[in-house]
C-alpha cells in the first residue's frame, strides 16, 4: 500500500506519540509550531509518491504495490531503479530532510532480505519469521519508522554498563513470557515526536554487556515510550520568506526516553549475542555499507543543490569571474562528480546475492565517509564566496511593503545580475543554508550523523579496507623485492 499525505496526517494526529516541549505533553503534533513544518514534509513525501511513478511499483514480496524505497532489489537494474528513486526524493529535498520514512524503509527491507542467512541463522526461527513479518506489515501500511542508536553522553570514558546507574543506556530489566522489559534513553532520535513507529538498534561496540544487545520494533505509542524534544527552528509565522529551508526541512530531533517499556517477543530480531553485531554491520547483512549508500544518495543532492547556490549567488555579483572563486565552485562540482561516480559505480559493482543485490559497500562508505567533510567543506565555500554581503539582508519580507524603504532596497540591494527582491530572497536560502539553527543543525548532522568522522575515517583503513589490505600493500613489496640488497 502507498499511503497519501492526509493518511499520514491523520494517524499522527489520531495516535500522536508522548512528546514533552517546554514542559508540556503536546497535544496537537500537527499543529504544534515545532513539529507542524516536518509533519507538512513527511504528508509531502507519501504525495510524492502519487506524483512521480517511478516511486511506486510492484512488490513481489508483499504482492502489492509500495514505495520503491521497500522493494528488495534482486537484480542491477532493480538496484538503478532503487538507487533513482532515491535521487528523485532527495532532490525534492535538495538533499535535507535525511530522515524522511524512505531512510528506515531501507534498514527494515535490508533486515527481510537476511531473516533467513542472519536472523534465522543466529537467533532461531522465531526472530527470522519477526524480521519478515516486521517487514510486511510495514510495506503493507506504508508506516513511518523513527530510529535510536547512540546512548546518552554520560560518561564515554567507561562503557554504559559501568556507569552509575547501568540503565541510563537502554537495557533489558526483565524477560517474561510476554517479552521483554527495557529501560533507559537514547541520546537522540530524529522525527521521534511525529513518528509512528521506532526501530532500537545500539552501538554494541561501546559496551558487549548482552543486557543491552538487542534490536526491536514497536509503535512510538507503545506505553513508556517517551520524546523529549528539542526546540523547534520553524521560522515566525510567515517566516516562510526569511527561512526557505528552515520552513521546508527543520526536522525535530529528540532524546528517546524508554521507561518499563514492555517489547513483545514478537517484535525483536536481535537477541543477546552482542558479539554478532561485527557480522550485522560489515558482512553478512552489511548494514554499514546500505545506510552509507542512502546517505551518499543524500547528499549527492545537496552537493548539486550547494553547486547551484554558489553559482547563482556568485554569477549575480560577478565574482564568478574571478579565478579563486572558480576553483572553489569547481571544488563543490568534483564532490558532486565523485558522488555521482560512486553512486552508478556502486551499482555497477555490486554484491550479486541470491536474496538480494546489494551496492559495492566499499563505495558507498567510502563516499559516504568522504561526504562527512566535504558537504561542510561545500557551506564552507559559500561562506567564503559570498563574505560579508551574506549578513546585511532586511529583517523581513515586510520591508518590501513600505514604500520609501523598498524604493532604497531596490537601488541598494540589487546585485548586477539580481533585482533587489531576488536578491534578498537568494541571500535568504543561502543563510538559511550557511548561517541559521536549521542550518548549523544540518551541518552537525552532515558531520555526524554516521557516526564521529575521525573513528569513521579511520575505519575505513583498520576495518573497510581490511581485506584488500594485501592488494594494496603487495604493489609494494613487488617493487622491494625486485631492488638491490647491496652486501656489507
Ligand atoms: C542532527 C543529528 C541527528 C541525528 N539523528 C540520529 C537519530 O535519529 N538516531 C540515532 O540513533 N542517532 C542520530 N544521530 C546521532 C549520531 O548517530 C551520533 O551523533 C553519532 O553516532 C556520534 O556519536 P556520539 O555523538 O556519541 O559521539 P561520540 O562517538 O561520543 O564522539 C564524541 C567525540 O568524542 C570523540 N570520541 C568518542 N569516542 C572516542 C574514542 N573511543 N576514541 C577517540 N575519540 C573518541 C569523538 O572523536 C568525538 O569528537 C544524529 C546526530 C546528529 C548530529
Amino acid at each position: 500500500m502507498i499511503r497519501k499525505g492526509r493518511d499520514y496526517i491523520e494517524s499522527i494526529e489520531r495516535n500522536p506519540p508522548e512528546t514533552y516541549y517546554e514542559g508540556e505533553l503536546v497535544r496537537d503534533v500537527v499543529h504544534h509550531p515545532a513539529f507542524k513544518v516536518p509533519v507538512n514534509t513527511v504528508a509531502s513525501y507519501y504525495d510524492l509518491h502519487w506524483k512521480e511513478e517511478a516511486l511506486r511499483t510492484y512488490n513481489r514480496d508483499v504482492g502489492e504495490e509500495t514505495s520503491i524505497s521497500l522493494v528488495r532489489p534482486k537484480s542491477k537494474e532493480e538496484l538503478l531503479r532503487l538507487g533513482e528513486g532515491l535521487v528523485k526524493i532527495y532532490d525534492f529535498y535538495r538533499g535535507f530532510f535525511g530522515r524522511s520514512p524512505d531512510y528506515l524503509n531501507l534498514w527494515t527491507m535490508v533486515f527481510f532480505a537476511h531473516a533467513e542467512d542472519y536472523f534465522g541463522k543466529h537467533f532461531g526461527s522465531k526472530f527470522m519469521e519477526n524480521a519478515m513479518e516486521i517487514y510486511r506489515e510495514s510495506a503493507k501500511r506504508d508506516l513511518f519508522y523513527t530510529h535510536a542508536i547512540v546512548a546518552p553522553m554520560y560518561d564515554r570514558t567507561k562503557p554504559p554498563s559501568q556507569w552509575d546507574d547501568p540503565y541510563i543506556q537502554i537495557g533489558i530489566t526483565e524477560e517474561r513470557p510476554e517479552g521483554v522489559v527495557v529501560r533507559g534513553a537514547a541520546m537522540i532520535c530524529t522525527a521521534g515526536p511525529y513518528s509512528e513507529m521506532l526501530w532500537y538498534l545500539p552501538n554494541m561496540r561501546r559496551d558487549s554487556d548482552p543486557r543491552y544487545a538487542l534490536y526491536f520494533s514497536i509503535p512510538t505509542t507503545t506505553e513508556g515510550v517517551k520524546f523529549i524534544s528539542r526546540r523547534g527552528f520553524q521560522p515566525r509565522e510567515g517566516g516562510e520568506f526569511e527561512y526557505p529551508i528552515s520552513s521546508r526541512w527543520d526536522e525535530a530531533d529528540a532524546i528517546l526516553v524508554l521507561d518499563n517499556v514492555l517489547v513483545p517477543w514478537d517484535r525483536i530480531i536481535f537477541y543477546k549475542k552482542p558479539e554478532l553485531i561485527e557480522d550485522l554491520m560489515w558482512h553478512t547483512v552489511s548494514l554499514r555499507g546500505w545506510f552509507n549508500w542512502h546517505f551518499m544518495i543524500q547528499h549527492y543532492s545537496r552537493l548539486k543543490f550547494l553547486a547551484g547556490l554558489a553559482m547563482t549567488v556568485t554569477e549575480a555579483a560577478g565574482t564568478n569571474a574571478f579565478i579563486n572563486v572558480q576553483e572553489k565552485i569547481g571544488e563543490i562540482l568534483l564532490y558532486v562528480a565523485m558522488n555521482e561516480a560512486a553512486l552508478y559505480g556502486s551499482i555497477a559493482r555490486a554484491q550479486e546475492l541470491p536474496n538480494i543485490v546489494r551496492p559495492d559497500p566499499y563505495i558507498s562508505i567510502s563516499a559516504s565517509h568522504f561526504n562527512m567533510k566535504a558537504v561542510p567543506r561545500a557551506n564552507e565555500i559559500l561562506r567564503l564566496i559570498t563574505a560579508g554581503a551574506s549578513i546585511p539582508i532586511p529583517a523581513g519580507a515586510k520591508d518590501f511593503t513600505n514604500p520609501q524603504e523598498r524604493a532604497y532596497l531596490e537601488k541598494y540591494m540589487a546585485m548586477k545580475g539580481l533585482d533587489a527582491l531576488e536578491r534578498v530572497k537568494t541571500f535568504n536560502l543561502l543563510w538559511d543554508v550557511i548561517g541559521s539553527e536549521a542550518g548549523m543543525r544540518y551541518e552537525q548532522y552532515d558531520r555526524f550523523s554516521r557516526g564521529d568522522p575521525t573513528i569513521r575515517w579511520a575505519q575505513t583503513y583498520t576495518e573497510v579496507f581490511k581485506d584488500r589490505k594485501e592488494q594494496f600493500t603487495k604493489l609494494v613489496k613487488e617493487i622491494l623485492d625486485q631492488m638491490p640488497n647491496p652486501k656489507a
